[in-house]
């Protein structure tokens, strides 16, 4: 299967030389972007529940230290290697310069399924990598900062935090080592539903462009479309619960077990709910099983979102791709062949290193958070709070008019960590779309040839400053 004979981090690097004719940078300088600058694995033993003792395989890559620290999540599941890792921490590098994420690029793997361990085995699991890390500096605030990804959460990094606190000692900023962090540990509100609301924004902003609309001639904004979603975990079940209450139809979700359909459309939580009650989504009230979780990949609809895992839409399967646009929520869902075939039957593709940037975003405001350590809105909240009631005070008097006590507080209200985060999230993905488009319009190309395009400028930049590559 094409997966499989292209490696992952092969694919990155044919997005980039795609995107690199359209630059002006010479040779040596394009190399020095795309190589991996550092990757360690580590072969280290868990003594399993009975006693015995397995030996675990992980590894950290670290893209490109043009930026420290340099940024990724880890991700914990049975197909991990060191090429998929290295791959994802290239993607890392060109997402952060996309959108102005000041960090490098880096991802981190274990090679486990996390379903069959206990939480005991896990715990002690996250604590050895985490103490690997530190071992072999490829963990600091300032250093390599991890993140949750696929397989891993709040919980996997409340262990990393608490490890590296106890083994590297009492720096001031240790916090900071690593994002996604539960609030009372140093984590920032908003961060857990951030990747999905980041879907939600750049699908929005997608739809409310005049170029992609004619493109697509998806007309009207979100409201209305049908929309296939596959994978329900973290990044899919938060797009999908954002996306519907702005009143798209979920005609279809996917998960490992299968797939159902509904063309009135499916109601996300309901589906989360009775697949925590019954252990699948399938037999869901009211919605047809689909025979497998590929089928729903090649249902009729407007917008189709991979957020499971890579290499989803291949040669095999993309000429049956019906929908008018793939929204890559995960990482290296659609091959770069399976790109081609898409852009040539018309179908447009929001491409990942711009549309699942709103995790690293957020992760960002909370590594400031914990460098900083205050809590955005803390000092402005009140004072923002005063001063819109001094001036709603006034309107009212020389209107002569008095508002009730809610709306009064409805416009007055200043703003906390949370409304601060999704303004900085939200601003983030409409400055990323209008560069991306305005590019892709500029260079005639399609969207991730532009994304890929502004990042290698950034990049670039960043070293021609430092006058490393003359
Ligand atoms: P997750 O572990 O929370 O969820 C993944 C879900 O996909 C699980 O429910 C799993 O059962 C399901 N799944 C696996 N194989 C499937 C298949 N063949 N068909 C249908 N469903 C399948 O992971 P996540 O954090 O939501 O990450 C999903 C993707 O988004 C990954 O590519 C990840 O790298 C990317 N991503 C995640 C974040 C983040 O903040 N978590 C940020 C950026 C990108």
């Amino acid at each position: 299967m094409e997966s499989r004979a292209i490696p992952f981090f092969e694919q990155v690097n044919r997005h980039f030389d795609k995107a690199a004719t359209l630059t002006r940078f010479k040779p040596g300088l394009l190399e020095q972007i795309k190589a991996c600058n550092n990757v360690v694995h580590f072969a280290f033993p868990l003594q399993r529940d009975d006693g015995s003792i397995e030996v675990v395989h992980a590894w950290r890559a670290e893209h490109s230290a043009h930026k420290l620290p340099v940024k990724g999540g880890i991700r914990y599941a049975p197909h991990v290697s060191e090429d998929e890792v290295t791959a994802l921490a290239a993607m890392m590098t060109y997402k952060c310069a996309l959108v102005d994420v000041p960090f490098g690029g880096a991802k981190g793997a274990v090679r486990i399924d996390p379903t069959l361990y206990s939480d005991a085995e896990l715990e002690r699991l996250t604590r050895r990598y985490t103490f690997e890390m530190v071992n072999k500096n490829f963990i600091g605030p300032g250093i390599d900062v991890p993140a949750p990804d696929y397989g891993t959460g709040q919980r996997e990094m409340s262990w990393i935090v608490d490890t590296y606190m106890a083994v590297a000692g009492n720096q001031i900023d240790s916090a900071g080592c690593v994002t996604g962090k539960p609030v009372s540990l140093g984590g920032i509100r908003g961060r857990t539903e951030a990747t999905g609301r980041g879907v939600f924004f750049g699908i929005r902003e997608a739809l409310a462009d005049p170029a992609f609309v004619s493109a697509t001639g998806l007309e009207g904004g979100v409201e209305g479309r049908s929309v296939i979603i596959q994978g329900l975990g973290n990044v899919g079940q938060h797009a999908a619960k954002y996306l519907s209450a702005a009143g798209a139809r979920l005609v279809a979700l996917a998960e490992r077990e299968g797939a159902i359909h509904d063309p009135a459309g499916l109601d996300p939580e309901a589906v989360i709910e009775h697949r925590a009650a019954t252990g699948s989504i399938l037999g869901f009230p009211g919605a047809s099983n689909l025979p497998t979780t590929e089928a729903a990949l090649e249902l009729d609809c407007d917008i189709l979102i991979p957020a499971a895992l890579e290499n989803q839409i291949t040669h095999e399967n993309a000429a049956r791709i019906r929908a008018r646009v793939v929204a890559e929520a995960a990482n290296g869902p659609v091959t770069a062949s399976a790109s081609e075939t898409l852009l040539e039957r018309g179908t447009r593709i929001i491409p990942d290193i711009y549309l699942n940037v709103g995790g690293v975003v957020v992760s960002y405001f909370e590594w400031v958070k914990n460098l900083t350590h205050v809590r955005f809105g803390r000092l402005d909240k009140r004072f923002e709070e005063a001063s819109n009631a001094r001036i709603m005070h006034a309107v009212e008097e020389l209107a002569n008019v008095k508002l009730d006590a809610a709306r009064f507080a409805a416009i007055t209200a200043g703003a906390g960590e949370a409304e601060l985060v999704d303004s900085g999230l939200e601003e983030t993905m409409i400055a990323g779309w209008r560069a991306m488009s305005e590019t892709s319009r500029r260079l005639g190309t399609d969207l991730r040839t532009a994304a890929y395009q502004i990042a290698i400028e950034k990049v670039a930049e960043t070293y021609l400053g430092r006058g490393i590559f003359p």
